[in-house]
């Protein structure tokens, strides 16, 4: 049976003990029973047990705020939502509701409460997030939603061009659906999506950009990426020349599209990495040139990648660190580092340690997605790593923080003013290059004698 966890079924208890029905619903049941299928068949990749649990109740909002006291935050009331909180966690419970009509394609205009969990179950978006599981560990699922999961579906409730008109969030939150749970759009459910994406246009970018986020974050994300790019160019439009874009390169047997999605699912799941594989090249097409002998070539790529990742990122709201590490990602994907100590710790003291990680795994990612004869350069980025870990494992000098002078020993030299911080970066430059050792009497001597 179904887990639930003790804080929850508690709550469900109480809910029960008053004479009212509560159900987990949505997102926990599925990915319980996702976790479930997936250690019976062993098939497919274990995911994470469910952290956020939802309940809905026949209990109207203000029986569930009488019933829990201090523990019930009115977080949605508007919505029949209550924040209730329970050992270990806070839990969403909401009022079984039919919505109203989708005026602005993102917020119902009115919802109106039900006594019917069926008809609570009928407003969800896709059947997998359509079912409810009692204490009891019943499960009611009048949309199929097991069915679906068992097969790896992706399918609205009801019919989808009218879901997807009615809010058109749905269509990205599909996507993420099937990037995260490794599920395939339904014919019908595939084929609205790429219908109505144009109603995308309505949504806040910042909607989009967490679903895109958790999407390009999915183990199958390039599955996803591959069927709808159609959907990711209608706020995204950059991405549409990198489609079928044949490189005329022997180092490609990849389309730049196809080789972005590659490398993209050769990376660990980080946001920004993620971000970085995918829009890495993005730049190829418009620096396209083809030579003399039909070789198609992209000089300047990464810079033209750059400023049109930069721009991508600004209309989803991406945070600016965020940004600038993906587009700092992407102005190093290309660039050489020599596999010598002053090589690996040049580009450490530019990006520092976790974003040097991140760098190589980007390289090898990137790699990894060229034509087979050309994958060997896996030993070479191998090799910057060891000579990362031995530098960091020698505590080798990359920060001003780490030098063996500070300012104010400059000052005690009568420096002043921008000459300190000046001075400060020279020491560091030839400490990282291996011309000064990193201590103090020595640096100190070097700037009174030059
Ligand atoms: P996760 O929490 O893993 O992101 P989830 O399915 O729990 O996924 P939530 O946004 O937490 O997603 O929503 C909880 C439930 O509310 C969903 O499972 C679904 O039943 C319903 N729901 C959420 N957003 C929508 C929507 N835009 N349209 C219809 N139903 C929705
Ligand atoms: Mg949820």
């Amino acid at each position: 049976m179904l887990a639930i966890p003790e804080g929850v079924r508690g709550l469900l208890e109480r809910l029960e003990a008053a004479g009212y029905e509560a159900w987990c619903v949505g997102g926990c049941v599925r990915d319980a029973l996702l976790a479930d299928l997936r250690v019976l068949n062993g098939t497919r990749p274990p995911v994470r047990a469910p952290e956020d649990w939802d309940v809905t109740t026949s209990a109207l909002p203000e029986e569930v705020m009488a019933l829990f006291g201090d523990r019930a935050l009115p977080t949605g009331l508007r919505h029949g939502t209550v924040t209730v909180k329970t050992p270990g966690r806070a839990v969403e419970v909401t009022t079984y509701r039919l919505d109203g009509e989708y005026r602005d394609r993102r917020h119902p205009e009115q919802v109106t409460f039900t006594r019917s969990l069926e008809e609570d179950l009928a407003r969800r978006d896709f059947t997998v997030n359509a079912m409810a599981l009692s204490l009891r560990g019943e499960l009611r699922d009048p949309l199929g939603g097991r069915r679906d999961l068992e097969n790896g579906v992706l399918r609205c409730v009801g019919d989808p061009d009218r879901r997807f008109q009615e809010d058109a969030l749905r269509i990205m939150r599909g996507m993420r659906f099937a990037a995260v749970l490794g599920l395939e759009g339904e014919d019908e459910t595939g084929a609205a999506m790429e219908r109505n994406r144009e109603l995308l246009r309505d949504i806040a970018p910042e909607r989009i950009q967490a679903e895109m986020t958790k999407l390009l974050c999915g183990q199958c994300a390039r599955e996803a990426l591959d069927r709808h790019p159609g959907v990711v160019g209608v706020f995204w439009p950059e991405v549409l020349p990198m489609v079928g874009f044949d490189q005329r390169n022997i180092h490609h047997c990849y389309t730049v599209w196809d080789h972005s999605t590659t490398a993209l699912a050769n990376t660990p799941p980080v946001p920004e990495l993620r971000y970085a594989a995918l829009l890495h090249d993005i730049g190829k097409p418009s620096v396209f040139t083809l030579d003399e002998g039909g070789v198609g070539h992209f000089y300047g790529h990464a810079g033209r990648s750059c400023e049109l990742a930069e721009g991508m990122l600004r209309r989803l709201r991406l945070p600016n660190e965020f940004r600038e590490r993906v587009v700092r990602l992407i102005a190093w994907h290309d660039r050489d580092i020599p596999r010598t100590d002053k090589g690996v710790g040049r580009a450490l003291r530019r990006l520092g340690e976790e974003e040097l990680r991140l760098l190589l795994a980007l390289k090898r990612a990137d790699n990894l997605a060229q034509a087979p004869a050309y994958r060997g350069r896996q030993l070479e980025i191998a090799k910057g790593e060891a000579i990362l870990n031995r530098l960091l494992a020698e505590d080798a000098c990359f920060s001003l923080r780490q030098l063996a002078v500070n300012g104010n020993d400059l000052k005690a030299l009568g420096l002043r003013g921008p000459a300190v911080g000046r001075t400060l970066e020279t020491l560091l430059n030839r400490v990282v290059d291996g011309e000064l050792p990193n201590e103090r009497a020595a640096l100190l001597e070097f700037v009174t004698e030059s």
